[in-house]
């Protein structure tokens, strides 16, 4: 029997929420992260809290890139 691989799928889009008015705002997922979103509705700058990488991780429901590869990577996980 062959060993199983698994896959870290890599989001293209997220969904992030606006801390200051609970706005949803889908946005493209950059290799670098994002790290700062000017929210549509409330107008105020949405930015990386310093405990957190990027606003992706903070508020989203997924994480980006760069902490999908390193959580892929401590558990030998293939890269998609
Ligand atoms: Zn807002
Ligand atoms: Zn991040």
């Amino acid at each position: 029997m062959g060993r199983k691989k698994l896959i870290q799928k890599i989001p293209k889009a997220v969904i992030i929420k606006c801390p200051h008015c609970s706005e949803k705002t889908k946005i493209k997922i950059s290799q670098e992260g994002v790290f700062s979103l000017d929210c549509k509705k409330c107008k105020q700058k949405i930015s990386t809290p310093i405990t957190q990488c990027c606003i992706i991780c903070a508020f989203s429901d997924k994480k980006c890139p760069r902490s999908l590869m390193i959580e892929a990577r401590a558990k030998g996980l293939e890269i998609k």
